[in-house]
């Protein structure tokens, strides 16, 4: 895939953060970049130009990122990717369900922006649907699943995991989500259960013949499906 010339807009208030992730985008993905230091800003701006890819600071002036996302989200399917300062915002982003394709933590080395910039880009391009997820197969009324024609034996917990998780390619879903998917019933389980569950299916997809990692995890957030 070409990323040249694809436009991302940084939305970032500290100059200097906003200055950096400008040049590597330039210099190491080739893309173009817009800035903005306010959150108000935004939706005008984009509504304009159309960018490929927003790289949204959370704390801004004018309006924060988490509403800045609601709203985007309201009127555009736009890439965004969330930058926040602090580990223990993530969890609670996630839990907002705002709609963010990746998040990504202060402090960051640029080479990590500029390799999520393009895997989210690659992904949005690919437009996988429930129909063809890399191979994958899941017929949700026989509660089966194939992997390249080979069928998957997955116990029903393994299944709702896995459609869960292939529901949204590329998004990430934190333990706490996996388990109220995974158990409708709310009784309390250890997060745990969620890595054991993941560790089963990733040998099952490996068995079936997975190339790659398809059941990523994000250090410190959860799990998502690669695809
Ligand atoms: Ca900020």
């Amino acid at each position: 895939m070409d990323f040249f010339e694809q436009h991302i807009l940084i939305v970032e208030d500290e100059p200097k953060i906003a200055a950096l992730l400008s040049d590597y985008l330039h210099q190491q993905g080739g893309f173009n970049t817009s800035h903005l230091s306010r959150g108000d800003l935004v939706l005008e701006w984009v509504e304009s130009h159309s960018p490929d890819l927003i790289l949204l600071d959370l704390m801004l002036p004018g309006m924060d990122g988490i509403e800045v996302c609601k709203r985007l989200r309201a009127q555009s399917a736009v890439p965004i990717i969330m930058i926040t300062a602090r580990v223990e915002e993530l969890d609670r982003l996630l839990g907002l369900e705002l709609g963010a394709d990746d998040y990504i933590c202060k402090p960051f080395s640029p080479r990590e922006v500029v390799a999520r910039v393009k895997a989210v880009l690659r992904r949005s391009a690919s437009g996988l649907d429930a129909g063809q997820l890399n191979g994958l197969i899941m017929d949700e009324a026989m509660h089966t699943a194939e992997l390249n024609g080979k069928k998957l034996q997955l116990t029903p917990v393994e299944f709702s995991l896995l459609k869960t998780l292939t529901s949204q390619p590329g998004r990430v879903f934190s333990r706490d989500q996996l388990m109220n998917e995974m158990y409708s019933d709310y009784r309390i389980v250890s997060d745990r259960a969620v890595d054991t569950h993941i560790k089963n299916l990733r040998k099952k997809l490996s068995r079936a013949g997975a190339e790659t990692e398809l059941l990523e995890s994000v250090y410190g957030l959860g799990y998502r499906y690669a695809g």
